[in-house]
């Protein structure tokens, strides 16, 4: 990685200003009901704090249209954070403005100030300049930990950087920097890609961006079926998208004047319904019924995405291969979950992108035996793209 982390600068008697991911999802009695996000920050916030840094944590949480709004307080993410640490976290009613600086300035090594949400200001997503420079008196040097925001160029997370140095990523951000770098840099291989997950349409650039640089591309969920109808098969009832038929046909050309392996399933497990309830069988790919839609992959497919996977160094994975949210259609997902695992076990790199795949990992339990799950959705879909994510861009280079 060629960004200066947290392990690179010193910190000591310095006040840190970390952009963190806060955005935890809340109860109607504004309780926590996950705090993952939260427990993903200790490492960072424990490593300053342990340097002799005093820690500026900024966040944002849900959509608060740019005004305070009592719904969105980060109040409760200092009471939780308090707990995790095992140590008081002052909160600050606001982000930015004169009360808050000399808060900042008040703050001893090894103590921690949470402040409110950055998003009950518009300038935070329009990254104005002004808003930035604010931002940026609370502290003396500026940490990214916060992966999952780092797609988007806001004051917290690109506009700040130009007002302190260095501009440091924090833990959880060079871990993800490192493993989604490896995916599109330089992988061991042979290097497998599996997508899944609904649609073609919000994974073209990442399956143009991946087909040029892996060995073999495996293609579950409901994005298979137009694929299959591109190559003239019959898909019944199953999920298709009409105008990406031409785009799937050229994908599939490509792959062929590339000299890459693109496997589509050769079974599907069918029902009439969209309903986990709904009576549902197995079919070859060929043979899908009329009236009948597509819901998972079939076990031979699972044993052929296995063999590959086992036989890969690197795999990286985005996408469900089913409709993993009904227990029914989930045994393909759970079974690539589990073939990840097998083949971590035996030496492989395997990463698993964010959103509905780190989702359905977690699911079955298996998020600590794969190399890496990532944090951020739509940053690691960004990532996988090929594109420079602006909030990583702008950290300092080592
Ligand atoms: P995405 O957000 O594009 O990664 O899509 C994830 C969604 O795709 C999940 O909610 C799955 O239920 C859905 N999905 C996966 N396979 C299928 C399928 N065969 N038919 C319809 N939806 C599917």
């Amino acid at each position: 990685m060629n960004k200066m982390t947290i392990n690179d600068s010193d910190v000591t008697g310095r006040r840190c200003l970390v952009r963190v991911d806060f955005n935890v999802p809340f109860d109607e009695h504004l309780v926590i009901t996950d705090d993952t996000r939260i427990q993903a920050s200790i490492p960072t916030i424990s490593a300053l704090l342990a340097k002799g840094a005093s820690v500026v944590l900024m966040s944002h949480l849900g959509r608060p249209k740019g005004k305070p709004d009592p719904k969105y307080t980060l109040r409760p993410v200092a009471t939780r954070l308090s707990e995790l640490l095992g140590k008081p976290v002052a909160f600050a009613s606001d982000c930015v403005g004169p009360e808050v600086e000399a808060m900042s300035r008040a703050l001893g090594p090894g103590e921690v100030l949470l402040l409110e949400n950055l998003r009950y200001h518009a300038e935070e997503e329009a990254n104005d300049p002004s808003f930035s420079r604010q931002l940026a008196a609370l502290g003396d040097v500026y940490v990214n930990d916060a992966f999952g925001s780092a797609h988007r160029a806001h004051a917290s997370t690109e506009g700040v950087t130009h007002f302190l140095s260095p501009c440091l990523a924090g833990l959880l951000m060079e871990t993800e920097i490192e493993y989604l770098g490896q995916a599109v840099g330089t992988p061991a291989r042979p290097y497998t890609a599996i997508l899944g997950g609904a649609k073609i349409s919000g994974k073209i650039d990442v399956i143009q961006n991946l087909l040029g640089k892996v060995d073999t591309l495996l293609i579950g969920g409901g994005m298979m079926f137009t694929f299959l109808k591109a190559k003239g098969m019959e898909i019944g009832s199953s999920l298709l998208e009409q105008d990406k038929l031409e785009l799937a046909a050229k994908i599939l050309a490509d792959a062929e004047a590339q000299n890459r392996r693109l496997v589509l399933p050769v079974d599907t497990v069918v029902a009439g319904a969209f309903d986990n309830d709904s009576p549902s069988r197995i079919v070859g790919v060929d043979a899908i019924p009329a009236d009948m839609m597509g819901l998972d992959i079939g076990p031979e497919t699972i044993e052929l995405f296995e063999e590959i996977i086992l036989a890969s160094k690197t795999v990286i994975w985005n996408g469900p291969m089913g409709v993993f949210e009904m227990p029914n259609f989930a045994v393909g997902t759970n079974a690539i979950a589990q073939a990840l695992v097998r083949a971590t076990e035996a030496g492989a790199i395997t990463v698993v992108g964010g959103g509905d795949s780190a989702a359905a990992i977690t699911q079955a339990g298996l998020e600590a035996k794969v190399s890496h799950v990532s944090t951020g959705g739509g940053a690691s879909l960004e990532f996988l793209e090929g594109k420079e994510l602006p909030g990583v861009a702008a950290l300092t280079a080592k």
